[in-house]
């Protein structure tokens, strides 16, 4: 089973990432450390963070935590990859604003919803059911595969 995690409030980059790459991820920020504890503990979410004090707390806790040394997202997508084996695929990307999974749908439902220059070159569409985004594979596209893959094939 793929696993699931839940990031605090120092990683809010981070998280648009691993949700592009595909992996569930909450974003919690603001949030006390015994309520992020108590999140991943129900929602059984490996936790991501940069705050050494809340990894020792969550492993007393018996928290599946991990440190994340590195500054940049880059180095950090690399680090999941060595310790839990993760690969990235954006193919299976959910909506990077919410963590929702994302829904293909015909160009003409996005008709009036993306600009003219994008609807005449563009062709495939995918619409967040929970905050309404619309997404496509624009100029940005390649290098976010470029990134993701990079990291860790999928
Ligand atoms: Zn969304």
């Amino acid at each position: 089973m793929r696993p699931r995690f839940l990031l605090d409030g120092m990683l809010g980059s981070l998280s648009r990432w691993l949700r592009m790459g595909g992996y569930n991820t909450e974003y919690l920020k603001d949030t006390p450390d015994d309520d992020l504890i108590e999140t991943a503990n129900r929602e059984s979410r490996i936790l991501l963070t940069r705050d050494e004090a809340l990894v020792h707390r969550a492993r007393k806790r018996g928290i599946e935590v991990i440190y994340i040394k590195n500054e940049s997202d880059e180095d950090a997508l690399r680090q999941l990859n060595t310790q839990l084996g993760l690969e990235y695929d954006p193919t299976q990307a959910r909506c990077p604003k919410c963590n929702n999974t994302v829904d293909k749908v015909r160009k003409e439902e996005v008709d009036d919803k993306v600009p003219d220059g994008t609807y005449k070159v563009i062709d495939d569409y995918w619409v967040c059911p929970h905050c309404g985004s619309i997404y496509w594979r624009g100029s940005h596209w390649p290098r976010i595969v470029e990134t993701l893959s990079g990291a860790g094939r999928g």
